[in-house]
């Protein structure tokens, strides 16, 4: 079905279980109408894991503020960034769209302080990466397509879709703090990275995680302007650019890049035309109006400069897969550093932001001590056979952690366990 001059080949678009075609068509209607990328896309858009983000935390909680941004409308925002870039690139959009929707699919509650409890209650049994989640729930975890052997084999998407989504191709190792791939999951790791140049992720998977970059920078700085927590003048103010710089160096916030470089990046977007226009935000009309054009700017400007960078570099014919590598220019590299280490200012002045996440550590180890201790009973159908084959007490563990990672937020916080 692939017309001649298509850029990607059948070992991108294979899949680890050969499917049968669709049976409920009425006869004589062709089922077959899109390509296996759109279908892929499709899969993730209507998976149960995706629609759970909608009560997972991005950066404030899911029922905080009167707009709220969750893991699920993040990805959203990712995705449809990363669909931009990937028409300019000539890349396929399902495939970087679909990356988008999955990056954060994965992720368990409470967003990255989430994981740092699962991280410590799996620590000796292989840990908790919300990377390496995401290829867990595609490949295993979302119930779609079974194997010859009646396992899961989660949404069976093509290895061009697993590998698009792999921002991290590599397993947990001692180098690096973050990973790609579980050892339980190493064989479709080898599957999905069969024939790629060893930790380099595809250009899909690049231009995803520059999009992912370019979203929440600019996102978190925009909800932080409407909440009334950040004021874009800071920017224009010497001393205030020159503590962002440092914060941004020592904190290894800043992209690796020297504090003048934030400095002047600071100063650079300060001057701006659409910043100035923001002003002091008061939520008139007007003040909406300027604060909508700025982040509608600047996702503009910073996915712009990295696909004519690319472009410079690497032509101008279709890019795909490991044809070329997505060069984002330092200047918007920095640019985006310093709204990243403005919105973090902001949120983690906040006093009530440290007890909040100590509390929600301790009820991810409370319900993980309580979920292993009455087992198989305590776990989802779904997480039972699992947890039955089990060899181990490794296996075990990363059941429980397979089952927590799934929770919403809501649904966390109404279980009541009894203390194990
Ligand atoms: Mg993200």
């Amino acid at each position: 079905m692939a017309a001649h001059s298509d850029p990607y080949n059948e070992f991108d678009r294979e899949r680890l279980v050969v499917e049968p075609p669709k049976a409920a068509g009425l006869p004589g209607t062709d089922t077959e109408h899109r390509t296996d990328f759109a279908r892929d896309r499709a899969r993730v858009l209507h998976s149960a894991a995706l629609r759970r983000l909608a009560d997972k935390t991005q950066v404030v909680g899911p029922r905080e503020g009167e707009t709220p941004r969750t893991r699920l409308t993040h990805s959203l925002e990712v995705a449809q960034i990363g669909r931009g870039m990937a028409i300019g690139l000539g890349c396929d959009p399902d495939l970087v769209d679909l990356a988008g929707l999955a990056h954060d699919i994965g992720h368990p509650p409470y967003g990255h302080n989430g994981e740092r409890a699962l991280a410590e209650f799996a620590a000796e049994h292989g840990g908790f990466e919300g990377n390496a989640q995401n290829i867990r729930i595609l490949t295993r975890l979302e119930p779609k397509i079974l194997d010859a052997q009646g396992y899961s084999a989660g949404l069976n998407l093509t290895r061009a879709a697993l590998d698009a989504v792999t921002k991290y191709p590599w397993r947990c190792d001692e180098q690096h703090r973050k990973f790609g791939f579980y050892d339980d999951d190493a064989d479709t790791a080898d599957w999905i990275r069969e024939g790629a140049p060893a930790r380099r992720p595809c250009l899909e998977a690049q231009v995803m995680d520059w999009a992912d970059d370019v979203a929440y920078s600019v996102h978190d700085v925009e909800d932080g302007v409407i909440s009334g927590r950040i004021d874009m003048r800071v920017l224009a103010d010497d001393d205030a650019a020159a503590v962002l710089g440092r914060l941004g160096e020592s904190s290894g916030m800043g992209a690796g890049l020297p504090a003048d470089h934030l400095v002047a990046a600071a100063a650079r977007l300060s001057s701006l035309p659409v910043v100035a226009a923001v002003g002091k935000y008061d939520g008139t009309v007007g003040a909406s109006v300027a604060l909508k054009r700025l982040t509608s700017e600047l996702v503009g400007r910073f996915a712009s400069a990295a696909i004519t960078a690319t472009r410079q570099i690497a032509g101008n014919g279709p890019l795909v897969r490991y044809a070329a590598d997505l060069a984002v220019p330092d200047l918007v590299r920095a640019e985006v550093a310093v709204l990243k280490i403005l919105a973090l200012q902001f949120i983690m002045s906040d006093p009530r932001h440290l007890e909040l996440q100590a509390h929600q550590r301790e009820r991810i180890h409370r319900v993980a001590r309580w979920l292993l201790a009455g087992a198989p009973a305590t776990l989802d159908p779904v997480f039972v056979p699992a947890f039955n084959d089990a060899a181990d007490d490794g296996a075990r563990i990363r059941v429980i952690v397979d089952q927590i990672a799934s929770y919403t937020e809501g649904r966390l916080e109404r279980l009541e366990p009894a203390e194990a």
